[in-house]
């Protein structure tokens, strides 16, 4: 910012510096040129011919100058060009004159010349250079007399050195310093809260994640800056403690069964045991190893679903033939808990219509949660009516499968965070019925990656109906 301001500030200190210039030599050459004027008017020339200088008159109008010429060399000529009288200082030494001079006095011009300090030509002077005005001197339309006038442009040059001094030796300096200093205090004053955020930003850590940045009152770029840090702050600090519940019930869901066999083993080892007791042993061990398996499988399915890992979704899928397929592996339960399934499928449906593209594998997942839920939610002697819907109620929309039944039902409470990891409603049956609340946030998961919607309505006491709605295919 110093060095493109100090650049621009040479360069129009610069151009202002020589217009300044041609101004003050222009004034010079004028007044140098009124002044010739004045000396012609004083000048008289006497019946013998002897030329007379009315001093008074020079002295007067010298006055009106505001340079200070100093020392004037003054010679007049005869209209031919040869000198008829001098000024004393100028010894025997003749200004400077030429046939261009002379042809412009003749025909009435002026004319300027600038003897350098160097040239030789005036032995009388040394100092600085020589501006010479030439001037004709009419009377009755004659030319009667040519005067010259010579001063020392000193004045001039100490002028411009002074404005050239003032301009680049302080002007410029001072400006630049003044300029530099204020934008240091301004690039602080802009960077103070950003340093004060970086500040914050460094003692938060892992541990402390519900701290926040402190938001500038102001609503510009550092106070979103500092709003959008504080959001996603918002989203970590959810994230990381969901995930910590997550493994805290994890771990809480993997130690329950291994605990409950721990337990069994150290009562069936603290005395001799007939058959009978053996064999009911390792029955019960045997179903809570299944429990500890069905566990971390759905775990592992939990954590791909994290992982974000791309899925292979471009299979063609019957989702009346995966559904049937489940129903098939569910019968025998349904049949222990005295629960019948009725599946229903429209006859006239188009083949497209429930097709959908995915993962044959995890749709079949989706459906069992939910119709293992259906049923061992109901109680015996109930039904649970699986619909599979081949006409969308609205354009856009593809097939639908509806689970329906009469069991438990859900209250309200637990509806908004049925689908939530580990979450386990608290309906009557709860006690009596085992699960590990894994089974619907997959049932979702599994949902979304196929674009499709599940929505429940339940009532407790009067059962529960979940709907998975796919979306037509493009
Ligand atoms: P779980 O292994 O406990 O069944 P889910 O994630 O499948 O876990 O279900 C979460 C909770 O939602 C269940 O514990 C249960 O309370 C409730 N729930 C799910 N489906 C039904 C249903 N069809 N009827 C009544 N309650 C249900």
């Amino acid at each position: 910012y110093v060095v493109s301001f100090g650049i621009t500030l040479v360069a129009f200190s610069a151009v202002l510096y020589f217009v300044n210039a041609r101004n003050q030599a222009d004034d010079f050459d004028k007044f140098l040129y009124n002044r010739a004027q004045a000396i012609a008017r004083s000048i008289s020339i006497n019946v013998q011919g002897e030329i007379e200088i009315n001093q008074a008159l020079i002295a007067e109008s010298g006055k009106l100058f505001p340079f200070q010429f100093g020392n004037e060399y003054i010679e007049i000529r005869s209209p031919d060009g040869k000198t008829i009288a001098r000024s004393k200082n100028m010894g025997s030494s003749s200004l400077p004159m030429d046939a261009r001079i002379m042809g412009l006095l003749q025909s009435g011009k002026f004319a300027f010349l600038t003897l350098p300090a160097s040239s030789q030509s005036v032995p009388f002077w040394s100092r600085g250079d020589l501006r010479i005005v030439s001037v004709p001197l009419f009377a009755n339309n004659q030319l009667q007399i040519l005067l010259q006038l010579g001063v020392s442009t000193h004045a001039l040059d100490q002028s411009l050195g002074q404005l050239r001094n003032s301009l680049f030796l302080i002007g410029v300096p001072l400006t630049l310093l003044l300029a530099g200093a204020g934008g240091w205090w301004l690039a602080g004053r802009a960077f103070d809260p950003i340093n004060r955020i970086i500040l914050a930003a460094q003692q938060l850590g892992a541990r402390r994640l519900d701290e926040r940045l402190p938001v500038p009152e102001a609503d510009d770029e550092l106070g979103r800056l500092s709003k959008t840090l504080n959001e996603m702050l918002d989203r970590l600090e959810s994230a990381f403690k969901s995930q910590e519940r997550f493994v805290a019930d994890a771990s809480h869901e993997l130690k329950t069964p291994i605990t409950v066999l721990k337990g069994e083993l150290e009562v069936l080892k603290s005395q001799p045991r007939s058959n009978e007791d053996y064999r009911a042993f390792l029955e019960s061990a045997s179903e809570e190893l299944g429990r500890l398996t069905q566990i971390i499988e759905n775990l592992l399915l939990l954590a791909r679903a994290d992982s974000g890992a791309p899925l292979r979704l471009d299979k063609s899928v019957r989702l009346d033939e995966v559904v049937l397929g489940v129903i098939g592996r569910l019968q025998s339960f349904a049949s222990q808990s005295q629960v019948r399934l009725a599946m229903t499928i429209p006859e006239d449906a188009p083949e497209d219509a429930l097709t959908v593209r995915g993962d044959p594998d995890l749709l079949a997942s989706l459906f069992f949660n939910l119709i293992h839920n259906a049923v061992k939610y109901s109680a015996a002697g109930q039904a649970v009516e699986i619909r599979l819907d081949a006409s969308p109620p609205s354009p856009g929309l593809g097939g639908r499968v509806i689970i329906r039944d009469r069991g438990t039902g859900i209250s309200k409470e637990d509806l908004s965070h049925l689908f939530e990891r580990f979450h386990r409603a608290e309906n009557p049956s709860r006690s009596e019925v085992k699960g590990t609340g894994l089974g619907l946030a997959i049932a979702r998961w599994i949902a979304e990656a196929h674009g499709a919607k599940i929505t429940v309505e339940s009532k407790p006491a009067e059962g529960s109906e979940f709907r998975v709605q796919f979306f037509a295919r493009p």
